[in-house]
């Protein structure tokens, strides 16, 4: 039996890992289960999958949790401090799909254990990319990727020298508005912005990948995970969502990987690795798909791209800066405090007084460090906000 562990567990990633889990549970032991707001579904699986611990982010629901599951054998706790600690707990297999940078502290003592890291919360790797690779170095654990894409170069690249990579190119299905006319995003609603032509996800990555912030955080996830140079990255436009990825290779040839817009692929691949089993997603019949189509990304539309290119390039804590800004700037967003494309303003904004004072990306990667930069980040995101909003 293997020993897993599910972060995230409420969520749409981790709902999906519980699918694929639930349909053999004579093969694993389910160690711990976490989430924030959704008690009654937390303590649902708990019980169902009899988790040795159910943690909820939330100090204030522990009571909640508690009752929930009376009687049922599971032990309960909750704020930050006790998700951590939960990752501690040995386990095999960990998935990571907490979302946003209160992903990186649980992530970081999974692999401290030793544990196989499945990686969703892409946050980790664009506040703390080098820090996770050494940790996973240091610890012999290792990280699997779990985001589609970086799922998909990590499938074209099985057998392949590293040395004889070329370029990767990372697949975008544009979002909500990749067909508005430029002049009409400003006016984009929340309720427009939190919808996926293609994909069901959770709202925040939704509304990320309507403004590319989710593609801009994967190019940043691709240069971290795989140790290639920003020039080397590309993003396609590509509606139909089916091609994931493309690794180049030196001799010209293109590498694509191919599937449904269903997480549970990616999932499954890295509960599984490096064997292939069977999963439950649907296989695709090309010759009625027809035809799928690939555009250049515009800059204008979508300027994320743009600061994942000056991320990339000035490396350190950088990415910490971006991530927490966005985070900041999404949370006004959906607070309905600026608008849709006043996030990628703020966001900019931040980069720019960050950068320019000493001591902040360039300061030494440690999680304690990270933690500051997040934090001073979001204060100077706040304050951009404040200023416009009032
Ligand atoms: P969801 O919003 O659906 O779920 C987020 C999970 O994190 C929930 O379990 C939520 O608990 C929990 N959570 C929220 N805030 C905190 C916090 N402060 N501390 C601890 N736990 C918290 O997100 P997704 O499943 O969509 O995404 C998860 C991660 O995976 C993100 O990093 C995302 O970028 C990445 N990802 C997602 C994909 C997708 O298809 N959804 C695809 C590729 C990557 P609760 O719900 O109980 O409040
Ligand atoms: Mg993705």
């Amino acid at each position: 039996m293997r020993r897993v562990s599910i972060f995230g567990a409420t969520g749409s990633i981790g709902q999906n890992t519980i699918d694929l889990i639930a349909r053999a549970p004579q093969d694993y032991q389910v160690v711990a289960l976490t989430g924030a707001g959704n008690i009654s579904q937390l303590a649902e699986d708990a019980r169902r999958l009899k988790a040795e611990i159910a943690v909820t982010a939330h100090e204030g629901r522990l009571e909640n949790l508690r009752a929930a599951l009376d009687g049922s054998g599971v032990a309960v706790a909750a704020g930050t401090a006790a998700i951590a600690e939960a990752a501690t707990r040995p386990a095999d297999w960990v998935m990571s799909a907490i979302v946003g940078a209160a992903g990186l502290a649980p992530g970081i003592a999974a692999l401290e254990q030793g544990a196989t890291l499945a990686l969703a919360n892409k946050e980790s790797l664009v506040c703390a990319g080098a820090l996770m690779l050494a940790t996973a170095r240091t610890h012999k654990a290792r990280i699997l990727p779990v985001d589609s894409e970086h799922s998909a170069v990590f499938q074209a690249l099985v057998g392949e020298d590293m040395d004889a990579i070329e370029r990767i190119i990372i697949t975008a299905s544009g979002g909500a508005f990749r067909d508005w006319p430029v002049e009409k995003l400003a006016t984009a609603t929340l309720k427009e912005a939190s919808s996926h032509p293609n994909w069901d996800m959770g709202q925040r990555i939704t509304i990320d990948s309507a403004s590319m912030f989710n593609k801009a955080m994967e190019l940043i996830e691709t240069k971290e995970f795989f140790g290639v140079k920003p020039a080397q990255i590309e993003a396609v436009i590509h509606p139909e969502s089916m091609i994931h990825a493309l690794v180049g290779f030196r001799d010209g040839a293109l590498m694509a990987h191919v599937g449904p817009p269903d997480m549970r692929h990616a999932i499954g691949y890295a509960l599984h690795w490096p064997d292939r089993r069977h999963l439950p997603v649907e296989r695709l019949d090309l010759a009625a798909i027809g035809q799928l189509s690939f555009r250049a990304p515009c800059e204008t539309r979508w300027p994320a791209l743009r600061l994942a290119r000056e991320v990339m390039e000035a490396g350190g804590l950088s990415g910490a800066v971006f991530n927490a800004a966005k985070e900041t700037a999404l949370d006004a967003f959906i607070a309905g405090e600026i608008g849709f494309t006043q996030m990628s303003e703020v966001v900019e904004a931040v980069l720019d007084t960050l950068s320019a004072a000493p001591g902040h990306i360039d300061a030494k990667m440690t999680l304690d460090n990270v933690a500051k930069t997040d934090h001073l980040a979001r204060e100077a995101a706040r304050s951009v906000i404040n200023r416009r909003a009032g």
